[in-house]
């Protein structure tokens, strides 16, 4: 049994909940995912992280007290061989510089650099990552949130084949500096990179978790199960 945090921060978590199930099920795993809401949820029994997109500055704001983004950071630091994904403002916690420490993710990052609310879009992005590929399966039901929010559908019920493009959702997303990449690039929007690996944490500008694509959630997954050498 994997046991996967996804941190309760502000932001698109159901999303990713339901995507982790559905990674599971396309890779026959068990996997458990752990709603890390306080500090002590986050424990060495997790074998990777989910960090989830926001706003990263409520993100900061609203787990102040809880002292869960600190709790998560000093797992990454104990762990830096378990995987971790970051989305959107997640890939914006990975990347962002803090006083005392190296960002996770060598590649500086701007945050809201596509303009305002409505220059939210949607775009084929082409991955080139390391992924097992999987039979998409539509078995779950979906669980929804309280706002009935679920995963879009997209045109090839899950586009598993990974030569096909990645269905990209970039609300108010950030921008990797294209001259501070340090790290390897997984994801391009044409020219530009979407998406970086630095080690074990990787992180993209859009949200995978609300296409029916699990590439991501099943690169996560795969990762863990190296690290722990179960399945
Ligand atoms: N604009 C947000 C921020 O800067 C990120 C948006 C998102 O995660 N969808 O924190």
């Amino acid at each position: 049994m994997l046991r996967v945090g996804l941190a309760m921060l502000q932001g698109a978590r159901h999303e990713h909940a339901e995507a982790l199930r559905g990674a599971a099920e396309e890779l026959g795993l068990d996997v458990e995912v752990v709603e890390c809401r306080r500090a002590d949820h986050v424990d060495e029994q997790l074998d990777a992280l989910v960090l989830p997109g926001g706003e990263s500055t409520t993100m900061r704001i609203a787990s102040r007290y809880e002292s869960l983004l600190s709790a998560l950071f000093a797992w990454m630091d104990a762990y830096p061989e378990r995987p971790v994904l970051g989305t959107c403002a997640g890939a914006i916690l990975l990347a962002a510089p803090e006083a005392e420490r190296q960002p996770y993710l060598a590649a500086g990052i701007a945050r809201n650099a596509w303009g305002r609310q409505r220059d939210s879009f949607e775009a084929v992005v082409a991955v080139e990552l390391d992924v097992p590929e999987a039979e998409f399966k539509q078995s779950l039901p979906a669980q929804r949130d309280q706002f009935s929010h679920q995963p879009l559908e997209v045109a090839s019920q899950g586009a598993s084949s990974l030569s096909e493009g990645f269905p990209g959702v970039f609300i108010r997303a950030p921008r990797f500096e294209s001259a501070a990449i340090q790290c390897t690039p997984i994801a391009h929007l044409g020219e530009e990179v979407v998406g970086v690996l630095d080690g074990k944490k990787l992180g993209v500008t859009f949200h995978p978790e609300l296409t029916m694509d699990r590439r991501f959630h099943r690169w996560l997954l795969h990762e863990a199960v190296n690290v722990r050498g179960v399945n």
